[in-house]
């Protein structure tokens, strides 16, 4: 095969090969595109009158990290109809582009493997402008293409996007999981009813096909759940129940370590003790734990209601679990400690959603595994300032 027919086969369909130059790290091929007639623009009638020609220069995608520029001799013709002069349109570039849509489309690959934008930037050898126009609007497109409505089940959580310069504080976005088909389904800035209510979450369809809806012990997660998706069945994350403790634990420990003047210059694992399930210790670790918990008979009573809370979870059965979680809460009005009463009235309110967890078995896991991939992006770019990109970004690689 000649050079000229390979030449041929790599340009855009429309055009006919001419001639080539190449000049260092650049390959010019110069063609023209072969048509009887085009059709005008304005009135859509036939038309072979030539007026006259323009050279256009068109960016397309490399060959072997030669850039290729593409010097097209295009025609302009006069329509005999409207009289309008317009200029003949070629497949694969868009009007009053500079660049083919398969440049377009190489761009994207790259930002989507090279460890920065800047790099995109020098391989293209292109302006960050463009990087940043292409990258973006083909994601977008892409998005576009594979639109669902809502699934079965579905997880909702925040995390923190960035600080606020106006009101010095930090912005947070609140994403929405997808569990049956493993993807992010939506993101939105701010993470209150409003934020979440007037947002792009009302243009997903089939918000009645929701029957689960998994939250941290958020109050605002389950009022929007409530009203957003009535038929759903709402479930409060494991994790975040039993780590409700965690921080008055942790409270008292110091406490008891200061007061008692125990030394802790050697590193001292009693507080990752008193966190574990008791049953998963070894004996020498339990008596441990006892003779610490000996010093302090309020840090002893939370202790074990902390270890009821783990044995809860490990119950098997909604009804059987039902009758245990009232006879903790019940038992936990006993106490005289403030806090513990205020743990109940937390757990008291959040009742039907803890006891929801036993009929599922789902939990916030996902969610927070979404999280870590958003904090990554966030890291590998340096921080977003532009909640659009950022939010096309987290979509696409979340797919
Ligand atoms: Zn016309």
């Amino acid at each position: 095969m000649s050079e000229k027919i390979v030449t041929q086969q790599l340009l855009l369909p429309d055009l006919r090969f001419v001639k080539q130059e190449r000049v260092k790290n650049f390959r010019y091929i110069y063609c023209e595109k072969v048509s009887d007639f085009e059709v005008c623009p304005k009135c859509a009638t036939k038309c072979s009158t030539i007026y006259d020609h323009v050279n256009v220069t068109i960016k397309d995608a490399p060959i072997r990290s030669k850039i290729i520029i593409l010097k097209i001799r295009k025609r302009r013709f006069c329509c005999k109809n409207c009289k309008s002069i317009f200029r003949e349109p070629v497949g694969g570039i868009y009007k009053r582009f500079r660049t083919s849509e398969r440049f377009r489309r190489h761009l994207m690959w790259c930002a989507s493997k090279f460890m920065n934008l800047k790099e995109v930037q020098k391989h293209g050898d292109c302006s960050a402008w463009l990087v940043y126009k292409a990258y973006y609007q083909q994601i977008e497109r892409e998005l576009r293409r594979c639109k669902s409505s809502w699934p079965k089940t579905i997880g909702i959580d925040e995390h923190s996007f960035l600080r606020n310069d106006k009101t010095k504080r930090v912005d947070f976005v609140t994403v929405f999981i997808d569990y049956n088909n493993k993807r992010m389904k939506d993101v939105v800035l701010g993470k209150s009813h409003g934020d979440l209510l007037d947002s792009s979450i009302q243009k997903i369809e089939g918000k009645e096909n929701v029957k689960n809806v998994i939250v941290d012990l958020s109050p605002t997660f389950r009022t929007f759940a409530q009203e957003y998706f009535p038929q759903a069945r709402i479930i409060a994350d494991r994790f975040h129940v039993t780590k409700l403790m965690h921080p008055l634990i942790h409270e008292l420990r110091r406490k008891v370590i200061e007061d008692n003047k125990i030394d802790i210059k050697r590193r001292n694992p009693i507080n990752r003790l008193l966190l574990r399930y008791r049953k998963t210790l070894y004996c020498h670790q339990r008596n441990a734990i006892d003779t610490f918990l000996e010093l302090s008979p309020e840090l002893k009573e939370l202790y074990w209601y902390q270890q009821r809370i783990y044995r809860f979870y490990r119950i098997k059965g909604y009804n059987k679990a039902r009758k245990v979680f009232i006879r903790l809460t019940d038992e936990m009005a006993k106490t005289k400690n403030k806090q513990i009463l205020s743990y109940r009235n937390t757990f008291r309110s959040w009742h039907d959603e803890i006891l929801n967890y036993f009929s599922t078995k789902l939990t916030n896991g996902r969610t927070e595994g979404y999280n870590r991939k958003a904090k990554l992006i966030q890291r590998c770019a340096y921080g977003f300032r532009s909640f659009k990109n950022y939010r096309l970004k987290l979509l696409y690689s979340c797919q």
